[in-house]
């Protein structure tokens, strides 16, 4: 099949439609949260998300059935691009990491009246959520089959015992969608389920809000109990024992997501940088006459088109169901987190002390931000290692004393 990048003009009038809401209303409403999204108020929330729906920019990703555009995700990648021009634009269009990933996993595995229950309000931004996944060591983290909370049966339904940490958007969720084994023991390939928790079940708590480099998702990120929490047989989210399956039918699609929204903060990194370029004098010129910034521009807008490219051509092999898929998947959200850490950090250097000011320009606290992508989704060592290892497999011959024992 041949892969196909033209941008349906629906789409490309609705990234317009999103670029010009970011700048016009999302943008001056940086300063109400000063950059800080992590304890921006409820109410600010609210605010954007009323703004987007009046600009008919609501819920990109959301399929029309629950009120949204229904963007695939060649269309989402320039929407979110549009929108992570700011920090606060994802959420805004209620398209933020985790509730779009968990609207996406709800619509592809729940059941009609799990749906109702839990996706309707959360596409409509009536609720938050949060997707409980890691433990502190010696739990799951990279390696997810360390697992080690568990859940076990009781009469009509399943008790979870367990600690989860770096649980974004935590604090204030109306509900989490918690990974626990239901079989097998840590460090065992399967035996994980996946429930879904309201948050206020008795033992479930939140223990603390965990302070972070980063601050630019709102409610931050926390650190959950499950102490004795009791959930019916009906909170199970897909089969038992497939949790990890389905974990991969969330975690696909919202690493793509996750280096779309950060594109679109490179690009205004970029765009920061290049203003000042132009108008900045040193040395008898300005900035952007000087080779070794014009060197940094050049390799922040290599980093930018190529990320786009590599972005739209996993969005196309996951649109399309390809065996691709998984691979380019890794090899993207390796190069994307990479390479938007290198155009933020280059952005920062051209502009000098204002690159360092999180008062004067937007480049401090976007610093701040992209590293940790480096780590969730994935960190890219672990992404590399699965990069290799299917590289490899096609051409790994039996070892001799394999080979011996057959
Ligand atoms: C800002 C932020 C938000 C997050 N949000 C969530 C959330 O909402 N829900 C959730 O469940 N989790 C969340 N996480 C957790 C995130 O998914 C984990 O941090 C990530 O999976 C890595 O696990 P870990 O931190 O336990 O690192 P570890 O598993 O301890 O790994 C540490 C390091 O070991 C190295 N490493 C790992 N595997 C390999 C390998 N195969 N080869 C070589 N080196 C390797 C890497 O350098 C890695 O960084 C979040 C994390 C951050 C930082």
């Amino acid at each position: 099949m041949p892969i196909q990048f033209d941008i349906d003009p629906p789409v490309a009038r609705l990234a317009a439609a999103t670029a010009e809401f970011v700048r016009e209303v999302v943008i001056p409403a940086e300063r109400e949260c000063g950059g800080s999204v992590h304890d921006a108020p409820e109410t600010l929330r609210e605010t954007l998300q009323k703004g987007a729906r009046e600009a008919g920019v609501f819920a990109p990703h959301v399929p029309a059935r629950w009120g949204g555009h229904g963007l695939d995700l060649r269309g989402q990648a320039v929407v979110f691009e549009a929108a992570g021009y700011s920090l606060l634009g994802p959420l805004a269009l209620n398209c933020a990491a985790p509730d779009e990933g968990n609207m996406h996993l709800l619509e592809k595995v729940a059941t009609e009246e799990q749906k109702d229950r839990f996706l309707r309000p959360l596409a409509a931004g009536e609720v938050r959520s949060c997707f409980a996944m890691t433990e502190p060591a010696p739990g799951a983290g990279a390696d997810p089959r360390s697992l080690r909370t568990t859940a076990t049966r009781v009469p009509g339904g399943w008790r979870i015992d367990g600690r989860k940490w770096f649980i974004s958007g935590a604090h204030g969720a109306g509900f989490a969608i918690v990974m626990a084994r239901t079989s097998g023991s840590p460090g065992a390939p399967g035996g994980a389920t996946m429930f879904l928790v309201d948050a206020d079940t008795p033992g479930m708590r939140v223990v603390r809000d965990i302070e972070t480099l980063d601050e630019g998702l709102f409610a931050g990120h926390s650190e959950l109990a499950f102490e004795e929490c009791v959930v019916g047989e009906d909170r199970v989210l897909g089969a038992v024992d497939r949790g990890f399956e389905n974990a991969q039918v969330r975690l696909g699609p919202a690493r793509m997501t996750h280096c779309m929204r950060w594109l679109g903060a490179a690009r205004r990194a970029q765009d920061v940088a290049l203003e000042r370029a132009g108008s900045r004098t040193a040395f008898g010129s300005v900035l952007g006459d000087l080779g070794m910034v014009q060197q940094m521009l050049a390799d922040s807008e290599i980093d930018i088109e190529a990320s786009r490219a590599l972005i739209l051509r996993t969005a196309w092999e996951l649109d399309t169901g390809s065996a691709a898929a998984p691979q380019l998947t890794s090899v993207s959200k390796t190069f994307v987190a990479e390479a938007v850490n290198r155009v933020v950090d280059r952005a920062v250097q051209i502009c000098g002390a204002l690159g360092i000011s999180a008062a004067d320009a937007p480049l401090a606290r976007l610093l701040r931000e992209v590293r940790p992508f480096r780590i969730y989704d994935g960190p890219s060592e672990t992404h590399r290692f699965a990069i290799a290892r299917r590289a490899v497999k096609p051409y790994r011959q039996p070892r001799p004393e394999a080979a011996a024992d057959s």
